[in-house]
């Protein structure tokens, strides 16, 4: 890439632009598993757009369903008309994922970004509970809207916010404390002294993506379930990263048996990249008067004929679950070796969300920079970014994975060779 390709990013692109500064690269294409810069060099996807690109770029069966939408003069921006695409999109939603889960949630189309939905859930809970406040946990990221912000743990996200980001208390994540974390929770709950206000809702996340692959024990959930259900307090499952298989099962509470009275859906849930968001609620939850919350996005069309594509073709079976669980013990298998090679790395994580930590935080971020100029993205996550952490498409083949592994462990060989 030369110099005058990138000077008008540098020249007209605000500084608040992060991603490009990391992977100082001018990408053009992209199939499945690659991505392909202007200079024709190729880099393996262990990143996936955060997590919007669970299928891969351009997977086929979806580019199919969404040319032959666009090349029919499909609707392409229907705010919240009914269409063909929403009313295949609905019953493919009812068919796939709520019938076979014994759910009966109602659905709900917010603006088509992850921070929206979760707007959407905050206001929803303080509407139907009439209460103001909503637990989070440490470590949380629910996105950089004023609401989502103010149940998002990072201090330095937060502090963009320019106003006090109120009405929230936040609760030690499993594993937080190396010790009985809900019994804080519950005590405080219970005392009327403890000064926490009995709130509307508890927010979480079942893996803290953006926090430090932090995983959630199934017992630990089904507590925090029992907990808000014998209390009155609405039960938020953040999905917009862990959701739409990256665990393994289409939801990612799923592992733990819980049934949420409210779920947030975006990243890869429309599918192809497109942008697109959900809120399921339990149906006497939906207190909603018409346009309430609106959007002018809210009927991103294409993205429904994409959404519905990929549920027919990845989740009428249970075959990309079971392909996800065993790629995440294939990364396991070889993160086990590192750990076992190099003191001051450890490693966590479910089904196909993967991280690897550093003592040292600063290493996450050297190896994630030796791993670029080897061809590999992967990002660091974390409050000091002290995790390297693995998102790849669900639909990467073994030899794909097992490339990018290997690059992984150069690049980690390399940091602590100092080469
Ligand atoms: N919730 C979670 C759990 C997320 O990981 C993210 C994005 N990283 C969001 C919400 C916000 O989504 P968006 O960036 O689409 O607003």
């Amino acid at each position: 890439m030369t110099t005058a390709e990138m000077t008008v990013f540098e020249t007209m692109e605000s500084n608040v632009r992060g991603y490009c500064r990391d992977w100082p690269t001018l990408f053009d294409t992209a199939s499945g598993a690659w991505l392909r810069d202007s200079e024709g060099r190729d880099y393996l996807d262990f990143f996936a757009g955060a997590g919007a690109l669970n299928y891969g770029h351009n997977n086929p069966v979806l580019k199919a369903a969404l040319l032959d939408y666009i090349a029919r003069d499909g609707i392409t921006h229907g705010l919240d008309m009914s269409t063909v695409a929403k009313r295949d999109l609905l019953q493919t939603i009812d068919r796939v994922l709520l019938t076979p889960r014994g759910l009966d949630h109602k659905v709900q189309f917010p603006g088509p970004t992850g921070a929206n939905a979760v707007e959407a859930a905050l206001k929803l809970a303080r509407k139907v509970t009439g209460r103001t406040t909503v637990l989070n946990f440490t470590n949380a990221f629910h996105g950089m809207t004023l609401g989502a912000l103010a149940v998002t743990g990072n201090a330095a996200k937060r502090a963009g916010a320019g106003v006090p980001l109120s009405h929230v208390n936040s609760m030690p994540f499993d594993g937080y404390l190396d010790g009985d974390e809900l019994s804080w929770m519950e005590r405080a709950l219970d005392d009327g002294s403890s000064g926490v206000d009995k709130p509307a809702a508890v927010i979480v996340e079942t893996v803290q993506g953006e926090g430090g692959v932090n995983v959630a024990r199934p017992q630990w959930l089904r507590r925090l379930a029992e907990l808000c259900s014998a209390r009155d307090i609405l039960l938020i499952v953040d999905d917009v990263q862990m959701g739409c298989g990256r665990t393994g099962p289409f939801f990612s509470f799923e592992v733990a048996g819980i049934t949420p009275d409210i779920v947030t859906l975006s990243k890869s849930i429309g599918g192809y990249g497109l942008p697109m968001a959900l809120v399921l609620m339990r149906p006497e939850l939906d207190q909603w008067t018409p346009g309430e919350h609106n959007g002018t996005f809210r009927g991103n069309n294409p993205a429904f004929v994409t959404a519905t594509a990929a549920l027919e073709h990845f989740w009428s079976d249970g075959t990309l679950a079971e392909s996800t669980a065993a790629k995440g013990d294939r990364i396991q298998r070889s993160f086990t070796e590192l750990v076992d090679r190099y003191p001051g790395i450890s490693t966590r994580g479910r089904g196909l969300v993967q991280g690897l930590v550093f003592d040292e935080a600063s290493e996450a971020g050297k190896v994630c920079h030796v791993a670029f100029e080897q061809g590999l993205l992967v990002e660091t996550s974390g409050a000091d970014d002290e995790v390297v952490k693995l998102l790849p498409p669900l639909t990467i083949t073994d030899d794909e994975l097992d490339h990018g592994l290997g690059v992984l462990a150069g690049s980690v060989e390399a940091v602590r060779g100092g080469h």
